[in-house]
């Protein structure tokens, strides 16, 4: 049975149905293998926070199996060395991990590069040079990167970072702070924003370079690790090569990323709410009360009904406009439009599920919670709600009335 009247082309069905299958054989039996892993916080960080040496273990072994297997790439273009599928295969893709291996099989967050952890569109504005250094370890998943854009002085309003990057010679040194850098903890490289003599530039910067710490892990939600860091940046050297794009157009590069972003985001708002709607239809089935199965009470099933709608839309929203992008428009509307609707039904049907499953929904074990977390995060990450409605207000009054 399908729901779509549109098929997906097969090439894209094709590479979402094996990488479905990619996350049986290599992603939910590392979970299995190591479930006590998994549930022990304490071996799951180190003391400051940062992921133990075993889990960087078991997510380089998902991300080289996944490359080896030829998923890890397959929609950075062909001239980076990927299968150069588009945004459609991205958003079909990470819909379905999400969906199929919800929040506890989190490994699965490796099976695909991640434009701003892993080699993507991004990278065809780095140098020759840059990509003979750089791009085969991070296109066989050996490495990893991560993206410095925030600052704790400029989040929504990134014009107003105070990094700088000061000519020395043919290059710059970067001094500055950054925040809520994901994956900096454990990446081989950053790609640091930097004001210039022209304009806010962009930069590859190895990690391991002399004046760059990562100085905290920041833990959310309870948690006592995580992935988000700070980032202490003195007087870091970079040659001309580390440039990415052209200086004082940083936020042109920057916006390759943003755009897979929102698609990455609006697909795993989609992916979570379904996963998180089947668990309530299923136990909204077995669990009774006053005599029957609380699935014949249209207080239950009635809201499970209203979130199907919801994320029924908000999948043909993401279609649509990874459809745009993948037609090479920017779909600056509808792409807001879809991550900040996806997001606020994604999150409501998580929430309609963790209140059927009753107390059952704040455990550990269901996961409901961990989904509601990470769909809180996106709420904020990535552009918060309010910053796309901006953005889709200032196109509305610009008279991009289309919809
Ligand atoms: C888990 C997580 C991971 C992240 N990963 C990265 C990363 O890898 N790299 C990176 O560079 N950044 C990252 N970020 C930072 C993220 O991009 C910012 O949090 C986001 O841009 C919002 O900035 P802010 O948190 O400073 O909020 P602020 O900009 O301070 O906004 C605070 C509130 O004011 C509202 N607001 C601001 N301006 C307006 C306006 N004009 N109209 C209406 N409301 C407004 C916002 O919507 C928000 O509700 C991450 C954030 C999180 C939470």
């Amino acid at each position: 049975m399908t729901a779509i009247a549109l098929p997906l082309p097969e090439e894209v069905q094709a590479a979402r149905d094996g990488i479905l299958a990619f996350a049986d054989k290599e992603v939910l039996p590392r979970h299995q293998d190591n479930a006590d892993f998994f549930e022990d916080s304490r071996a799951l960080f180190d003391e400051d926070g940062r992921f133990s040496a075993r889990l960087i273990e078991l997510i380089t072994e998902v991300r080289t199996a996944s490359a080896t297997a030829g998923f890890y790439a397959m929609c950075v273009p062909q001239a980076l060395g990927g299968a150069g599928l588009g945004h459609l295969a991205y958003y079909a893709a990470w819909e379905g991990l999400f969906h199929k291996c919800g929040p506890k099989h989190w490994l699965m967050l490796y099976v695909l590069a991640h434009w701003a952890f892993g080699p993507s569109k991004l990278l065809e504005q780095v140098t020759e040079q840059a990509k003979q250094t750089f791009l085969p370890d991070l296109m066989n998943g050996q490495q990893s990167m991560c993206f410095g854009l925030s600052e704790p002085n400029a989040g929504s309003d990134a014009s107003m970072i105070t990094t700088k990057a000061v000519r020395d010679g043919d290059g710059w040194r970067i001094s500055g702070r950054k925040i809520w850098t994901t994956n900096a903890p454990i990446a081989d490289y950053c790609v640091v924003f930097a004001r210039t003599d022209v304009g806010i530039s962009a930069f590859m910067v190895p990690t391991a370079s002399e004046g760059f710490e990562v100085q905290r892990i920041i833990k959310l939600f309870g948690h006592i690790g995580g992935d988000e860091a700070e980032i202490a940046l003195d007087n870091v050297y970079v040659e001309p090569w580390q440039l990415v794009g052209t200086e004082g157009k940083g936020f042109a590069a920057a916006l390759y990323g943003v755009s897979l972003g929102r698609i990455y985001n609006s697909a795993r708002s989609v992916g979570y709410g379904r996963w998180a709607l089947e668990m309530a239809l299923d136990y909204s089935q077995t669990r009774e009360a006053f005599g029957h199965p609380i699935a014949d009470y249209q207080g239950v099933s009635f809201p499970l009904a209203d979130a199907a709608t919801d994320l029924h839309a908000a999948h043909l929203m993401g279609i649509n406009s990874a459809m745009l992008l993948d037609a090479g428009l920017p779909a600056v509307k509808e792409l807001s439009m879809t991550k900040a609707f996806s997001v606020q039904k994604g999150l409501a049907a998580v929430d309609r599920a963790i209140q059927t499953h009753g107390a059952m929904g704040f455990t550990n074990e269901m996961g409901l919670t961990e989904a509601w977390h990470s769909l809180r995060i996106v709420n904020v990450a990535d552009g918060t709600n309010e910053i796309l409605n901006r953005t889709i207000a200032q196109r509305l009054y610009k008279g991009d009335l289309d919809l």
